[in-house]
Formats: structure tokens, sequence, C-alpha cells
């Protein structure tokens, strides 16, 4: 029993490639070239060495003393917050561009919501000289506009997206439709552990120098590599994947996510897919997704526009399946307190995104010898609008 992929691209139910005939020689493609790419030694040095003196790896691994003391355990904060460009994003779009050269491809699209994704890609492109389109919905661009001037700055276009609510999964449909026109040139670098296989397992590989940095940092700061929680936020899933990766077969591990509730679960402006969502198809994979009757795809709610989306990966849709992960809706209010509370705390600004998670940390019910490891995705610097006028 394994909850890492399987031969045929699923996570139990969920997961496959449902993607339109144009599509599927790309998916196909890239389904035959991506394992023995990301494996291969010439890949792993140009990747490693990036991450050690680019974005700045290993990220602190920050036993918070007094966050321990207040909730009853040790706690370590794994800090993404540290990384270039602000958050964990870096280490997928790096390694994706890495991927799309040696696969020979020569133009890189890119989809996002609140932008972080869009400038994670756009840094990657200027760093390794390719051409960036990123699709972004219109109502996106008016509310993120700092982001949209990064990306312009780092080179990359950015294309307004003016159907459906011009947010995160129209900018993804028009990603789609561009990458279906230029099959032969493009190569398009998703920002989550979401889309068709192999994508979700692609990111979740490039993503896993987290756990693999926990396991070692933890050995050395506690004498053994495994912590009894793990605990990361979600939106389609990929900080919370790179976390878990190295232990999600080892039951002495808890694993712990936390969603966007937005306004509560039981409401509409939710973004709490495995508590409101059912099974559907949405961007190429079989997933929870929040939808109506008809099957139409519901709108996001979330304070935090990198948790807005109405899916959830194929992998923590099988965690929360099968019970291997426990899954926590946290409304808006809660995490804004939690932000407020580790800034007051420990001195560190986490974005709205990591506070879902460490909002959850009063929900738990930790034994004083319990070593919980927490993913602290990226810094709240974006957040800054928003902490002010709470
Ligand atoms: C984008 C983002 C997230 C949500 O994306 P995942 O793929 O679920 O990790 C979480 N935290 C930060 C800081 C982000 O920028």
């Amino acid at each position: 029993m394994t909850y890492h992929i399987d031969q045929n691209g699923f996570y139990g139910e969920f997961g496959g490639a449902f993607v339109p005939e144009v599509l599927h020689a790309c998916t196909e493609q890239l389904q035959q070239a991506y394992a023995s790419i990301l494996e291969s030694q010439e890949f792993q040095h140009e990747y490693r060495s990036l991450l050690r003196n680019y974005v700045g790896r290993p990220s602190a691994l920050y036993e918070a003393k007094k966050l321990s003391a207040k909730y009853g355990a040790r706690i370590f904060l794994k800090r993404e917050d540290l990384n270039h460009t602000g958050a964990h994003k870096i280490n997928n779009a790096l390694g994706q561009v890495l991927l799309a050269k040696r696969m020979g491809k020569t133009r890189i699209i890119a989809e996002t919501g609140a932008g972080q994704h869009g400038v994670a890609t756009a840094t990657a492109c200027a760093l390794l000289d390719m051409p960036c389109v990123v699709y972004m919905g219109k109502t996106d661009i008016g509310r993120q506009m700092p982001n949209v001037e990064r990306m312009k700055m780092l080179g990359a276009e950015v294309r307004p997206v003016t159907c459906g609510n011009m947010t995160l999964k129209d900018a993804v449909n028009d990603a789609i439709r561009d990458w279906c026109c230029h099959p032969q040139d493009t190569f398009y670098v998703i920002g989550s552990a979401v889309g068709p296989h192999p994508y979700p397992d692609i990111v979740a590989r490039l993503q896993s120098v987290i756990s693999e940095e926990i396991k070692w940092q933890l050995q050395e700061q506690t004498g053994r590599d495994y912590p009894d929680y793990l605990m990361a936020c979600v939106g389609g899933g990929s900080n919370a994947i790179g976390t878990f990766y190295h232990y999600l077969d080892d039951q002495r591990t808890h694993l712990v996510l936390a969603e966007a509730g937005g306004l509560g679960s039981d409401t509409e402006q939710t973004a709490a897919t495995i508590h409101s969502g059912s099974v559907g198809i949405l961007h190429g994979s079989r997933i929870m997704v929040l939808q109506d009757a008809d099957g139409q795809i519901q709108e996001a709610y979330s304070i935090s526009a990198g948790l807005d989306y109405p899916g959830i990966g194929p992998v923590h849709c099988n965690l929360a399946k099968q019970h291997r992960a426990e899954v926590l809706s946290i409304n808006d209010d809660e995490a804004l307190n939690a932000a407020f509370e580790l800034t007051r705390m420990e001195g560190i600004i986490p974005a709205l995104e990591s506070a879902h998670i460490l909002a959850a940390l009063p929900k738990m019910h930790f034994k004083p010898s319990d070593i919980v490891v927490l993913t602290v995705s990226g810094r709240g610097d974006k957040d800054m609008a928003t902490y002010l006028k709470h």
C-alpha cells in the first residue's frame, strides 16, 4: 500500500489525465520524458546547485520556543518564507523550466491567480533565458498590481483573461488553450500539484526537497529523523506534498492539512474543497471540486488569494479519503489572528496562506513529547494591506 502515484497516473480513484484530443500527444510526451530527466545526474546537478546558490536552500528548520510552550509540544517551523521570491513556489518553477529546456521547448506559459506563481515562473525564465507568457484573470490583475509589475519587470508578458469570473480557473483555461495551439514549442509550467498526469507528480518531486531537508535537519536537532506531526496549508497542494513526500508511507507521522474555509465551509464563501466539494473533473484531473448540482464549477473564496482554487490535488484527495491525512477547514478570521500571533511571538510575518495552518495549532491535541513540523510556505510582505486593515 502506497500513497504515491501508481503506474497509470492515479492516486486511488483520483488523478489521471483527462485532456482534449489535441493535448494527448503533449501530455504523453511529458509522461514519457519527465521521470528520466528529473532523475538524471545532469538535471540533478544543475537543479541542486540553483536551489543552493540561487534560492538559498536549505531553508531553515527553526524550533519556535514560545509557540511550543503555548501549544504544549516541540514545534519546528520549516521556513520556506526565506526562499528567493518569498515562498516555496520557486522550487517548482525553476525545476519545470529546466525540464522544459531539456525537452527542447523554447517558450514558457503559465497561469497565475494571486501572481505568486507568475512571479516565480517569470523569475526562472529571466534566469534561464526563456520567453514567458503569464495568463492572469483581469479581476486578479486589478487586485494584485505589485505582482503584475514584478512579472513585467522580469520580462514576462502578462496576458489578461476576460472570460468567466476573470480569476484563476479562467486563467488556467486560457493557458490550456494556448498549449493546445502551440504543442510543439511550448511548455506549460503549472504552479501547484494539480492538472493532468504527470503534473502532480512533477510538482511533488520538485517540492520534495522540503521533506528531504526536514529529515536530516530533524535528525540533527532532535536525534530522530521523523516528526509525530507534519502540518501544511493547502490550496492546490504543492507546499503540502513537498512537506509530506518522504513521510507519505511512514505511519508514525500524522499528516495535517489546513484548507481555506473562507467565511465558513458551510457557506458559499469558501475554498474548503475537501469539506464542501464532490468528485469531478477539473483541469484534466479527477479530484474533489467545488461545483453545483449541474457540475458547474463554483468560484472559490478565501481572504488568501493563494488558496482560493476550487479544486485540490489528487494526492491530497486520496490522503483525505483514506484518512491518512486529517483536513481542517480554517476561516479567514482564524487565519488573520494566527498571523498576528506568530508575528508577535516569534518575529515572523507569515503569508496569509501559511497563517491557515498556524491557526490549526489550537485545534490539535499534542502530547508534550510530540515533535511537530509546520511549514511556513511564504512570507507576509504581499499581505501587509490586508493585515493592516485587520
Ligand atoms: C501559492 C501559495 C500557497 C498555496 O499553494 P500550494 O500549491 O497549496 O502550496 C501557499 N502558500 C503560499 C505562500 C503561496 O504563495
